[in-house]
């Protein structure tokens, strides 16, 4: 087992990171940048590295940085969290040439999910259900990219093959806005991902999102640990997240898992990582695969009683998986709200000084946050600040430990959108279970002020 890790990133997941090592005896080398010297992990720290002035282009994305970082202080494997460069293909070669362990697949594995066209493919071979489109990228001739359309049927979605966070898609509804929407969005995929390539799928009408985690070995072990339902969205971005998904049958999640589990196998992965697939009318369709531990892994956590952040850095000194799939409990149901620095309605970020955090608790009610009374938010970087997770026996259960850690919960000084789950843990329709991709936007459409 490793003896020093370097955590390479911020926030909350940096805590996380930073808990789990502790719990193994390992010495944890958190970095920050100058905006985060007040963070609680680097207060806790054993061994605190600056990389940076605050622009994460100076500092979490600054790759010399850190890996000198990890070169002074003797660590032996970098954990990337999520986002900065955690799915950096580049990066992680660079940690590995080094000679550090970069925790997470190997650089390759990270290439071939990181281009969505290529990851598709892999996918198709390896028995994956995919959205039905365009073979691979999409070519310059009209004629043919209007063939395509046609057998795949409108209406379509343009996507980029480097995209991410949501961005670089188009939805046609009509041959005659095709071609032309096709070409911008190339201009954009060039100007944003600096790759032009783009392909097509079928656009699909009410879909549910609901992603399949896994974890792998080096040994060629790989087991899936249920699913997450991440349908409450707004603009592409996840807010609420849950265990197991209402309403999925249990035999076509087990199908879909095992399907996931043998891909690992087959392509080699290792670590954690997580298959998205969105759902219409009982099927299974991919759409890409994150390479990395993900903002919502607590739900799977307590719903399987698996720390997978810990898993994570076994596999990655080498060790075998612990457990079979069939060893793999599930128990219960498990819902997180995430904790944005921001306006509730209007969704303006709203960073500065937390004069009051007073975070909930009781049973089965967990917080990762790196936040506390006093603490200052900086500007410089993504509004989440933290997330509650509750687990109960049931679904209902789980609500109401939900409502009641959000009543408990109090922010004073910067806004948070506490006040937007207070709302979405008693309608009726959330409650019920189910909703789909659209539902949250629908709602704060209906719900406007
Ligand atoms: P990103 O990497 O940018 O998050 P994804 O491929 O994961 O891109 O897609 C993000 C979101 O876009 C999905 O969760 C879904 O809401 C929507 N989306 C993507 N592909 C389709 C599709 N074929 N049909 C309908 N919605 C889609």
């Amino acid at each position: 087992m490793f003896k020093k890790i370097l955590v390479a990133n911020r926030g909350e997941i940096a805590l996380r990171i930073q808990r789990a090592c502790r719990e193994l005896g390992i010495k944890a080398v958190m970095v920050y940048s100058e905006a985060d010297r007040e963070a609680k992990y680097v207060k806790l720290a054993e061994e605190a590295v600056c990389i940076g002035p605050a622009p994460s282009s100076a500092s979490y994305l600054n790759m010399p940085a850190i890996i000198s970082a990890a070169e002074v202080t003797d660590a032996e494997a970098i954990h990337p969290g999520y986002g900065f460069l955690s799915e950096n293909a580049d990066f992680a070669e660079r940690v590995e040439k080094s000679g550090f362990q970069f925790i997470g697949p190997t650089p390759e594995s990270i290439r071939i999910m990181g281009d969505k066209v290529s990851a598709k493919q892999a996918m198709i071979k390896a028995g994956v259900p995919c959205v039905p489109g365009s073979e691979g990228e999409l070519p310059d001739d009209p004629a043919t990219i209007r063939r395509i359309a046609r057998t795949v049927g409108y209406p379509v979605i343009i996507k980029a093959a480097g995209g991410g966070g949501g961005r670089g898609m188009r939805v046609v509804h009509t041959e005659a806005a095709l071609v032309n929407a096709v070409q911008m969005t190339k201009a954009e995929a060039q100007a944003a991902f600096n790759n032009p390539s783009v392909y097509m799928e079928k656009f699909l009408q009410n879909p549910r999102h609901i992603e399949i985690q896994v974890l792998a070995d080096k040994h060629k072990n790989a087991v899936y640990l249920g699913e997450r339902d991440c349908s409450m969205q707004r603009r592409h971005q996840k807010v609420i997240e849950e265990a197991p998904a209402p309403g999925i049958p249990r035999k076509l999640i087990e199908k879909i898992g095992e399907r996931c589990a043998a891909a690992c196998k087959r392509i080699g992965y290792r670590g954690a990582g997580t298959f998205e697939f969105l759902y219409e009318n009982g099927e299974f369709y991919f759409i890409e695969m994150n390479t990395r531990v993900q903002v919502e892994h607590p739900v799977t956590e307590l719903v399987t009683g698996i720390d997978i952040v810990k898993t994570q850095i076994m596999v990655a000194a080498g060790e075998k998986l612990p457990f079979t799939q069939r060893q793999i409990p599930l128990q219960g149901h498990a819902i997180e709200c995430r904790v944005n620095a921001e306006d509730p309605y209007k969704f303006t970020p709203s960073p500065g000084r937390i004069t009051m955090w007073h975070a909930p608790g009781g049973p089965g009610v967990r917080v990762d946050s790196h936040v506390y009374t006093n603490y200052f938010v900086p500007p410089n970087y993504d509004s989440m600040i933290g997330k509650i997770i509750v687990h109960g026996d049931t679904r209902e259960e789980a609500l109401a430990r939900m409502r009641t850690a959000l009543l408990e919960t109090v922010v004073e000084g910067i806004q948070t959108n506490i006040p937007l789950h207070r709302e979405l843990m008693v309608d009726a329709k959330f409650m019920a279970g189910g909703t789909n991709i659209h539902y949250l936007e629908e709602w704060l459409g209906a719900h406007k002020r």
